[in-house]
């Protein structure tokens, strides 16, 4: 274990996270090589009194992988992934980003659900549940996590047995510091993926459009919108498309969207790690970011309506709104074999305030405040924990539903009684969740 302080090399590298709204300074950060080292940051920590935060790739939005004041369990030196090709199966350290593990996984044809931006922190999707473009075939993220391997609060090395496993599938990072992930992989050549982009022109018209092309969609396509300018700074509409079936298949599925003259189509023949790099470039670390985000059962014309007005009214040409289209395994997975509230939603919805000014903090945030306001008669289900932001304890009861919450605060209970991991989506060890 290295540690590094204030004032030294790496500590600003060490500290930085995805969302530039996030300036903590810790007063250590540990950067771990092995499950033994996250064990002696712990240990660290508490005889040092210091709070603790555990960074896997650092692209949560709430920026809980750093700490202000306390001590960061950085786990940037665990990022190997193994493949054992024969069995199907992937193992990766707590540190991995999805560029990693596509890499790896590639080299032998082979890929599970993940996250389309490379520099993503494997361990924070997976932990949060995640969505990726083989979602309709293989289900979410954690749908594929088979196994863990785990350094509790109070320093215990354990293998996930079957309930801590469900936690685990969803309940993010409260239990302890997973050290190795253990994921089912499957087959994956070659797809036909990228950006399908539309004039803003008609936009009811268009979203009433995509409702319809998604109800009919094939597992095999993933099909997200955004609302968001282009480098003109004018609005448009963008299809972040990506088709992982038989490839002489793909342009009958394209066909229905080729139809509406888009004004700029991207969807290509790629390999799957090529187009799981697609968006790298529209996702730069440093911006200012603040999320809304829930479920959606179904777009209806009310929802489009609110979509509308919002992307109007947006403070920043940065800012988008985005809708996940989930579907396939997604809804066929039994909804109790993981802590995850939205596994029944249609869509996922995200306000993405974006933008680079501290000086418009205000206005961006209202923007995302107001839409949420607005759109709050069109949601339902839960939420997505991955997207939200320092909240209160009854937004995280509401997002993963009353049951699978008591049932996250019992296994808290058991792994980390006295909620030393707390800068997280925070369960509250049941003891106390409701006093
Ligand atoms: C540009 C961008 C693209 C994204 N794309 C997707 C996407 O395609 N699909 C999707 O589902 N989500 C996506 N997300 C959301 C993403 O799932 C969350 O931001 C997630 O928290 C990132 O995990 P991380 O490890 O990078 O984050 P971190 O900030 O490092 O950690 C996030 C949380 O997990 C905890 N944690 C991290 N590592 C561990 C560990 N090893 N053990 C225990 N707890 C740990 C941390 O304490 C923290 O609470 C995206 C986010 C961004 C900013």
């Amino acid at each position: 274990m290295r540690l590094v302080r204030p004032g030294d090399a790496g500590y600003d590298e060490g500290r930085r996270v995805f969302n530039g709204m996030i300036d903590r300074r810790p007063a250590l950060i540990a950067i771990c090589e092995t499950a033994d080292d996250v064990r002696r940051a712990l240990e660290r920590a508490a005889s040092d009194g210091l709070p603790v935060s555990v960074r896997g790739g650092g692209h949560n939005v709430a920026g809980n992988g750093v700490c202000e004041g306390g001590l960061v369990i950085h786990l940037g030196g665990m990022r190997g992934v193994r493949v054992d090709a024969a069995s199907r199966l992937a193992w990766a350290g707590g540190g991995a980003t999805w560029g990693d593990f596509d890499a790896a996984t590639q080299a032998h044809g082979l890929a599970t659900p993940g996250g389309i931006v490379s520099s993503t922190g494997l361990a924070g999707l997976t932990l949060g549940g995640g969505i990726g473009v083989l979602r309709g075939k293989h289900g979410l993220t954690c749908d594929n996590l088979v196994g863990a391997e785990m350094v509790t609060a109070g320093g215990d090395l354990v293998t996930a047995d079957a309930e801590l496993l469900w936690a685990l599938r969803g309940g993010g990072g409260n239990f302890g510091v997973v050290t190795s992930f253990e994921f089912v992989v499957y087959p994956q050549g070659e797809v036909v993926a990228g950006p399908v982009e539309f004039a803003y022109d008609d936009p009811r018209g268009f979203l009433r459009f995509y409702r319809e092309y998604c109800a009919g969609l094939p597992d095999e396509m993933s099909c997200d919108l955004l609302l968001r300018s282009g480098a003109d700074g004018e609005p448009r509409i963008t299809l972040l498309t990506c088709w992982t079936g038989d490839l002489d298949r793909a342009p009958a599925v394209y066909a229905a969207l080729r139809a509406r003259n888009p004004i700029n189509d991207a969807a290509v023949r790629r390999s799957y790690v090529e187009a799981q790099r697609t968006y790298d470039a529209i996702s730069p670390w440093g911006q200012r970011n603040y999320w809304k985000s829930n479920g959606m059962a179904e777009l209806s014309d009310g929802a489009i309506e609110v979509l509308v007005a919002s992307c109007d009214g947006r403070r920043s040409p940065l800012a988008q709104i985005q809708l996940e289209h989930l579907h396939g395994q997604v809804h066929r997975t039994d909804p109790a074999s993981a802590a995850v509230g939205f596994h029944g939603a249609t869509y996922n919805l995200l306000f993405n305030a974006k933008w680079l000014d501290p000086a418009a903090d205000a206005e961006n945030l209202a923007w995302a405040r107001d839409s949420f306001a607005a759109i709050q008669p069109h949601l339902a289900g839960g939420a997505y924990v991955n997207y939200l932001l320092a909240e209160p304890e009854e937004r995280i009861r509401a997002a993963y539903g009353p049951e699978i919450y008591d049932r996250l605060a019992r296994v808290k209970a058991r792994y980390d009684p006295h909620n030393i991991l707390r800068l997280n989506q925070n369960i509250r060890p049941a003891e106390s969740a409701h006093a």
